[in-house]
């Protein structure tokens, strides 16, 4: 089941009063984690070693952190970990050898890991190396807590209808639609005026754009307000996360690119607010910890405890909102037009972005060189007709490897 608005009755009518991982009295729930060594795979694995009872870790992967996967696959006692990239393997086995936990290599034995029988797998890779494996995890028909907001971006269409074809369920683990999808609830899609991401404005939400245009790696990788992986939190920066989470948000809510907006909230306690015609707005608050999204993601339709701190509105006396500034940040006018050219745009959008993230983050280029090289690659890959529509897992896989081309000659390093 999915989270299109018929679904989501759906959701409602199947609901079962139901039982949190905490208080779980009869078999532990199985869980892969894609991603386990990243920032969302170790907030989950920090909930799982609170009640290990409560879960049996199945597969835990990683890309080229075989000495980290496997001290996280010793002391969750997972039965299967896995290295994507297979110049690991001799390390991950070696250093697994003695403890029953299988070892295993490469992009297949990845995918494999990702269908094995779970009750959830957490979708936690960064960027579109995570398409595949989550794509095979849903054809398994298994429940997936997607963070890996990519499978969404790139293939939209063709990851919801494999969502539906599986008949399995996909619960949001980025902190705003899961946000969204609480605060909907069982309702109307066609009763929703509204949906608002809201969004922290990052490190540079203030400085002139003389200022950002000099900004360096350090200053993009301080995050006001969460602790999050390299990418996502440059992405926080230019403004790119929220483009991206609206295009993720248009398929998982399909209300409407023309009812999904955007505003600044720099304290990042209130996550996202659904506006209804009769004048209510339903909002979602919370501090801004993953563990709080990711729980109810394992946990749903229950509700399970996580460790963070309880939100104190006294003490944080005042929320502010403001609107975001699209001349000092692009990106998410980028988004929307992504979004409104239709086709892969957003998947030539999400690929172009990864490619200059990479470049600013090796020193290649300057930050706001960023948002030009994405708005410069959608023209271009624009021109050479790149923004059919995709119908398949090929075909998303064949765009994205044409439009990383397309960017890497915008910058000049291919
Ligand atoms: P991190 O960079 O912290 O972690 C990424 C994980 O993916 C690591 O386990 C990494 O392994 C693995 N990985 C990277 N490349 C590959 C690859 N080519 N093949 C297989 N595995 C790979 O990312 P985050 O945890 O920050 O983000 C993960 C996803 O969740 C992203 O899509 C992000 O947008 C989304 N998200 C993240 C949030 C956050 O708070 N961090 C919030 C909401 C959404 P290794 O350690 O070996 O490199």
């Amino acid at each position: 089941m999915s989270l299109g608005h018929e679904d989501q009755l759906k959701i409602a009518a199947v609901r079962e009063p139901g039982t949190a991982p905490s208080s779980h009295t009869g078999s532990p729930r199985r869980l892969s984690i894609l991603g386990a060594t990243g920032s969302i795979g170790q907030s989950t694995l920090d909930l799982v070693g609170r009640t290990p009872e409560a879960f049996e870790i199945v597969a835990l992967t990683a890309n080229t952190n075989a000495q980290d996967l496997a001290g996280l696959a010793r002391r969750h006692r997972a039965r299967l970990a896995v290295i994507a990239d297979p110049g690991g393997y001799e390390e991950l086995k070696n250093s697994l050898a003695g403890t029953g936990i299988e070892a295993a290599a490469g992009e297949a034995a990845l995918v494999a890991a990702a269908g094995l029988p779970a009750d959830c797998v957490v979708a936690a890779i960064v960027g579109a190396a995570g398409l595949k494996p989550t794509f095979a995890a849903v054809a398994q028909g298994r429940r997936v807590a997607l963070a890996n907001k990519e499978c969404l971006v790139t293939a939209g269409h063709v990851f919801m209808s494999a969502v539906t074809a599986a008949g399995t369920e996909l619960l949001p683990v980025d902190s705003e639609h899961s946000a969204a999808f609480q605060a909907l609830g069982t309702s109307d899609l066609a009763d929703v005026e509204r949906i608002t991401l809201t969004a922290s404005g990052g490190p540079f939400r203030t400085w002139p754009k003389e200022r950002i245009a000099a900004a360096t790696r350090e200053q993009a990788l301080q995050h006001p307000n969460w602790t999050m992986g390299p990418k996502i939190t440059i992405d926080s920066a230019t403004l790119m996360n929220k483009g991206l989470e609206l295009i993720e948000a248009f398929y998982l809510f399909p209300v409407g690119v023309d009812r999904l907006d955007v505003v600044v909230h720099p304290q990042s306690i209130v996550h996202c607010l659904v506006s209804y015609r009769d004048g209510s707005v339903l909002a979602q608050l919370a501090n801004p910890d993953m563990r709080t999204p990711i729980a109810l993601s394992l946990s749903f339709p229950a509700r399970m405890s996580a460790p963070t701190q309880p939100l104190d509105l006294v003490k944080l006396g005042s929320l502010t909102f403001e609107a975001p500034d699209l001349e000092r940040f692009p990106a998410l006018g980028l988004a929307r037009a992504a979004l409104e050219r239709g086709g892969a745009a957003p998947s030539v959008f999400n690929a172009a972005n990864e490619i200059a993230v990479a470049a600013f983050l090796e020193g290649r280029i300057g930050f706001l060189d960023i948002a030009t090289t994405v708005a410069t690659s959608l023209d271009r890959a624009e021109r050479e007709s790149l923004f059919r529509a995709p119908h398949s897992l090929a075909d998303v896989l064949a765009t994205d490897e044409a439009a990383r081309a397309v960017a890497r000659n915008v910058i000049g390093i291919g």
